[in-house]
């Protein structure tokens, strides 16, 4: 493992209309990047992902205060997963650091991801001592994925880590080699491999604003994580199948005994003819064909936006970059 005497740091920051945090957010980054010792400098790259509220403006005033403060500025909303894509494709660092501008990650805890990095690890993630600023629904659904992730998606994820973590370089390069465009950014640095570690940390109340994250977001990204690791979905079909078609085989069975063996209209209180176990297997059977025919055609779907290769991205300005 080689780490350069003094090395870059780079802090990739996703920002979406967080007016109300960034300039407390940067006071206390700066504040610890200030102390750091032995690195030949830092650079924090803000990734405002479509902001239309003042963060656009604070933010090119930041670059004016502090050169190593740079700017990506895209031409729209992207999404969290795809601003982050975006730091770590400009960071030059030699380990990178991604982190929220909300506060809720407490800049404080850098030196700590920086000394396991050094310890020899190449991808140190934050892990939250406790989720009780979280609600109970979200704690709940949250450990409900990542219990369905390590059994359908092969993913180990650690328990209450978030995408706050450092990358060596040698991780941020094969990340960036990775083209895919849903992005389940946590996910994608445990399935590289190297070697990883966790680091506890505090995770506090959003300093101010409200979360950006709303409900069908996080449905969106637990998707994108089940779909990006995991084919179990499509095989929901053979399994119902094979149950939907054991089922009426038996049905079958009966229904034949019933009807010509015993010639009754009824066995066990089953009707053997009428239209009412019919309309049922019918009605069962069209829905699940249904499902199925969906979960097939999301990854269809995925597969066509994936082929279309348009950019990730769009920038509309790169602020106190050097090139
Ligand atoms: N974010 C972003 N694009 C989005 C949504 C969120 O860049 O479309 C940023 C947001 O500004 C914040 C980070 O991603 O820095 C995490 O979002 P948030 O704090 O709202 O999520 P939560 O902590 O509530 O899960
Ligand atoms: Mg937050």
């Amino acid at each position: 493992m080689t780490i350069p005497d003094r090395p870059l740091l780079s802090v990739v920051v996703p920002v979406y209309n967080e007016e109300a945090v960034l300039h407390e957010f940067y006071k206390r980054l700066h504040a610890v990047l200030k102390e750091l010792r032995g690195l030949s400098g830092t650079e924090i790259i803000f990734v405002d992902d479509g902001s239309h509220d003042g963060s656009a403006k604070i933010l090119s005033e930041l670059v004016q205060w502090d050169k190593s403060v740079k700017v990506l500025q895209f031409s729209r909303n992207f999404g969290h997963q795809i601003a982050l894509t975006a730091g770590l494709d400009h960071a030059k660092g030699d380990a990178v650091v991604v982190i929220d501008a909300d506060l809720q990650d407490p800049p404080e805890t850098i030196p700590r991801l920086l000394n396991k990095w050094r310890d020899g690890y190449e991808v140190v993630y934050g892990v939250r001592e406790s989720r009780e600023t979280d609600t109970w629904f979200k704690r709940t659904t949250a450990r409900l994925f990542y219990a369905l992730m390590r059994k359908i998606g092969n993913l180990d994820l650690p328990m209450d880590a978030g995408d706050f973590r450092l990358l060596d370089r040698k991780v941020v390069e094969v990340f960036r080699s990775l083209g895919e465009r849903h992005r389940f950014v946590r996910g994608l640095t445990l399935w590289v491999g190297f070697r990883q570690t966790g680091v506890l940390y505090p995770r506090t109340e959003r300093f101010a604003g409200s979360t950006k994250y709303p409900f069908g977001k996080m449905l969106k990204l637990a998707w994108d994580g089940v779909t990006s690791f995991s084919f179990a979905p499509l095989r929901v079909a053979i399994y119902l199948g094979l149950i939907v078609s054991s089922l009426s085989f038996l049905l079958g069975l009966f229904v034949i005994i019933g009807r010509f063996f015993l010639n009754q209209t009824e066995l066990l209180g089953f009707p053997t003819h009428g239209w009412g176990s019919l309309m049922v297997a019918v009605l069962f059977l069209a829905g699940v064909q249904l499902i199925v025919l969906g979960m097939m055609g999301e990854y269809l779907g995925r597969t066509y936006e994936e082929v279309k290769r348009r950019p990730l991205y769009i920038l509309r300005e790169k602020i106190g970059f050097d090139d």
